[in-house]
């Protein structure tokens, strides 16, 4: 894979696969989109879904390669914690790369088969009396309701609260004003993130060689271990700066679309939703999502007199 980094036919194919991953399209979509427009892989077979995610996981198709002084002949799938600068030039940038990496080996992107992560606002919206997160009771059929995680203060029909928030954020993603906001931010962002991916890079390097030195015994523990949690720290602290820049970019395939807007959100995947949904349900944006108990027991009343947002100006 490597070694044919600059194949001229390749480099756009691999700077979509990025970007579409980066949108929340799944390999399983993006196989069969390839597959229909008869783009094949060196053995003459169409790309697999596995095939994909073995592409997008290679840092060095962002320039960078594994340092791992210790292990050799390992493949490249241990994750950004021990990627340093390679010699060559990538074809995606670096905050991409880091991007679609956590994406794709986020646990809650496979949750689908326990039920984690399957709906849309569990673990996002919230109670109102108490402020716990609401959580799916019942999910099997015939009606799984969200429910107050801790109390059981108060509880309503997934589906009617799933129907409401969807109104909210299409509406939200239809507005002018917000596609104006997004298009200037998108300018700011990938060069803040370029600077952020950078020193992130650098510093997991250093943490990387401190390691390796601990580990030779070339460093003294002692040593070690005044250096070491400063280290940590930074990355620690970079990283949140990456994920606090890249908050856009989870909304930018859905703005801007009009009219498509209901049908594009009714064709992202449910991780991508989710996503949406939790940058979206702050008190900064949409204020935060939290349902109130019924005003008479026993008695339903609508969706819209039981949910609140609470909101700040900014
Ligand atoms: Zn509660």
């Amino acid at each position: 894979m490597v070694e044919q980094l600059h194949h001229p036919d390749e480099a756009p194919l691999i700077e979509e696969l990025f970007k579409r991953l980066d949108a929340g399209v799944s390999f399983r979509a993006i196989a069969a989109d390839w597959e229909a427009r008869d783009i094949v892989n060196d053995s003459g077979t169409p790309f697999s879904p596995q095939h994909l995610r073995r592409l997008a996981i290679n840092p060095a198709y962002a320039g960078l390669r594994e340092h791992n002084p210790n292990r050799r002949g390992k493949r490249p799938d241990a994750g950004p914690a021990t990627l340093v600068d390679a010699t060559w030039t990538g074809i995606v940038s670096k905050a991409l790369y880091y991007r679609v990496f956590k994406k794709i080996t986020d646990p809650e992107r496979h949750t689908s088969r326990d039920g984690r992560a399957r709906h849309l606002l569990s673990r996002i919206a919230r109670c109102d009396p108490c402020g716990a997160f609401l959580i799916i009771i019942r999910a099997q059929k015939p009606k799984p309701l969200y429910s107050c995680q801790k109390h059981g203060c108060a509880s309503i029909g997934e589906a009617a609260l799933d129907e409401w928030a969807t109104d909210v954020i299409v509406g939200w993603l239809m507005r002018d004003d917000v596609a104006t906001w997004l298009r200037r931010s998108g300018e700011a962002e990938d060069e803040a993130l370029a600077k952020i991916a950078d020193k992130l890079a650098e510093a997991r390097a250093e943490l990387a060689k401190l390691r390796a030195a601990l580990k030779s015994g070339a460093m003294s523990v002692e040593t070690g271990m005044i250096v070491e949690p400063g280290l940590v720290e930074r990355v620690k602290n970079l990283e949140q700066d990456e994920k606090d820049a890249t908050t856009p970019s989870v909304l930018r395939p859905l703005v801007g679309l009009g009219e498509r807007t209901f049908e594009a959100w009714e064709d992202t995947p449910i991780e991508a939703k989710r996503d949406v949904a939790r940058t979206l349900f702050v008190p900064e944006i949409l204020g935060e999502l939290r349902l109130k108990p019924n005003p008479v027991r026993y008695q339903v009343a609508p969706v819209e007199d039981r949910v609140t947002t609470r909101k700040v100006d900014v």
